[in-house]
C-alpha cells in the first residue's frame, strides 16, 4: 500500500521555523512508528511570489488537490504590504481554502493545565477546557452577493449579504455531528434566528438533519450573542460549537483567547471526502508569519506541531499516535519548558524554537 501523502507549506517568517520542527516529528514517526509519509514540500505566499510572482503557482493548487492533507504554516510579511491585492501573500492561502472547497474550519480550543494561567479567566473556568469549533468556512456574508460599495441618493451605501442554502448548512452540520461522535456526543448550533432568516434556515436545516441522521448526538441551540456571553461566562459547559462564517469567525478568536497563546493554536479545514474516503483537508496553525520574532529562533513551535497532530488524526486515522504527540506537547509545558511568548515575568529562561522541537521529540522517546 502506497504511504499516505502530505504537502508542506512553510510560507513566510516563523512558518519556515515551525515546520523544521514538524519535519522532526514527521521523521521520527517513520523512525521509531514505523509511519511513513510521501512528504513533499512547495512555496506559498511571499516565498511564491518571490520566485513565480503569484503566491500559489498552479502547479502547487494541483498538487495540494492531489495529496492526502496540506500542512501550511504562515503567510504575510511586512515585505509584501504593498503588493497589488491580487498578489498579497494571503491570495495563496485563500485560494487553497476556495479551490479544495474547505467549508469545515475546525478549531479547537483546548487549554492545557500548565497554561491556565495564561487565560484572561479564572483558572477554574479555563482549566481542563476542550471545546470544538466547526465554522461553515465557503459561504454567509464573506462570500454572498450582491456585495459592494454603492451610491444610492449620492450617498455611499456598503452592502454585504448574508445567504446560505440548505446545502451548504446540511453538509456542515454533518461535520460537527460526525465531530461530536469522536468527542462527548453534543453540539450547540448558533445563529441569530429571532433577527435573521438565513438564521432561521440554518436553525431547521441542522434540526432536520439531526433528526434524519444523528438522533444519538445531543443537540442544542443558542443565538450567536447569547452564545459568545455564555463562552466567557461558563465555556466548560460546551463541547462542539456549530455556527456559520460571520459567526464562526468572531466566537473562535474568542475561544482561542480562552486558552492562552497564540502560539498554541492549531486548525483544521476540511472539504468533501476524497476517492479514498478522506476529506479534503488543510492544516494550519493560527498564527500569523510574526514578522516581530521571524528569523530569530523564538517562534513557538507548537501550534503547527499540533495542526500536524489534527492532520494524524482526522486524515491519516492515526489517533493515537495524535494523542501521544498532543500528550507530549502538555508534558513539557508541565516541565515548564517554553518559548517566550510562554513565560511569565517572573519565569525562568526561554528554550529556543529548534530547542522545543527537540524537548517535543525527547518526550516522544520517552513515550516507548
Ligand atoms: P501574527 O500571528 O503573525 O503575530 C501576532 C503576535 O503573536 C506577534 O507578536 C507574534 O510574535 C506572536 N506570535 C504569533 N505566533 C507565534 C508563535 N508561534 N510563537 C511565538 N509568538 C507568536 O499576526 P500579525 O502580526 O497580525 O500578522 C503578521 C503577518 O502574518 C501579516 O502579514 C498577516 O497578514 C499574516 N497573517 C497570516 C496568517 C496565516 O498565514 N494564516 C494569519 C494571521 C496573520
Amino acid at each position: 500500500m502506497n504511504n499516505p501523502s502530505l504537502l508542506i507549506l512553510p510560507g513566510d517568517g516563523i512558518g519556515q521555523e515551525v515546520m523544521a520542527e514538524v519535519r522532526k516529528v514527521i521523521d521520527w514517526l517513520g523512525q521509531k512508528r514505523d509511519l511513513k509519509f510521501d512528504v513533499s514540500e512547495d512555496l506559498v505566499g511571499g516565498a511564491a511570489y518571490d520566485v513565480h510572482g503569484t503566491p500559489l503557482h498552479d502547479d502547487t493548487m494541483a498538487r495540494a488537490q492531489s495529496v492526502d492533507a496540506v500542512l501550511l504554516g504562515a503567510v504575510g510579511g511586512p515585505k509584501y504590504d504593498n503588493l497589488d491585492f491580487s498578489v498579497k501573500p494571503e491570495r495563496g492561502l485563500l485560494r487553497l481554502r476556495k479551490e479544495m472547497d474547505l467549508f469545515s474550519n475546525l478549531r479547537p480550543a483546548q487549554c492545557f493545565d500548565a497554561l491556565a494561567d495564561f487565560s484572561s479567566l479564572k483558572k477554574e473556568l479555563v482549566s481542563g477546557l476542550d471545546i470544538m469549533i466547526v465554522r461553515e468556512l465557503t459561504s454567509g456574508s464573506y462570500f454572498g452577493e450582491p456585495r459592494g460599495i454603492f451610491i444610492e441618493d449620492n450617498k455611499r451605501v456598503g452592502i454585504n449579504t448574508q445567504r446560505y442554502t440548505e446545502d451548504e448548512i446540511d453538509r456542515v452540520a454533518r461535520s460537527a455531528f460526525e465531530m461530536a461522535r469522536r468527542r462527548n456526543n453534543k453540539v450547540c448550533s448558533m445563529e441569530k434566528a429571532n433577527v435573521m432568516e438565513s438564521g432561521i434556515l440554518w436553525r431547521d436545516v441542522v434540526t432536520e438533519v439531526h433528526a434524519a441522521d444523528y438522533s444519538d448526538v445531543e443537540l442544542s441551540h443558542m443565538y450567536a450573542d447569547a452564545g459568545a456571553m455564555q463562552l466567557v461566562r461558563a465555556p466548560k459547559q460546551f463541547d462542539v460549537i456549530l455556527t456559520d462564517n460571520l459567526f464562526g469567525d468572531l466566537l473562535s478568536d474568542t475561544a482561542a483567547m480562552l486558552t492562552g497563546s497564540l502560539g498554541m493554536l492549531p486548525s483544521a479545514s476540511l472539504g468533501s471526502p476524497m476517492a479514498n474516503g478522506r476529506p479534503k483537508a488543510l492544516y494550519e496553525p493560527v498564527h500569523g508569519s510574526a514578522p516581530d520574532i521571524a528569523g530569530q529562533n523564538k517562534a513557538n513551535p507548537s501550534a503547527c506541531v499540533l495542526s500536524f497532530a489534527m492532520a494524524l488524526r482526522y486524515s491519516f486515522d492515526q489517533g493515537a499516535e495524535a494523542d501521544r504527540l498532543e500528550a507530549a506537547v502538555e508534558s513539557i509545558l508541565g516541565k515548564g519548558i517554553r518559548t517566550g511568548d510562554l513565560m511569565q515575568s517572573d519565569g525562568g529562561k526561554a528554550v529556543s524554537c529548534t530547542e522545543m522541537g527537540d524537548a517535543i521529540i525527547l518526550e516522544l522517546n520517552a513515550t516507548l
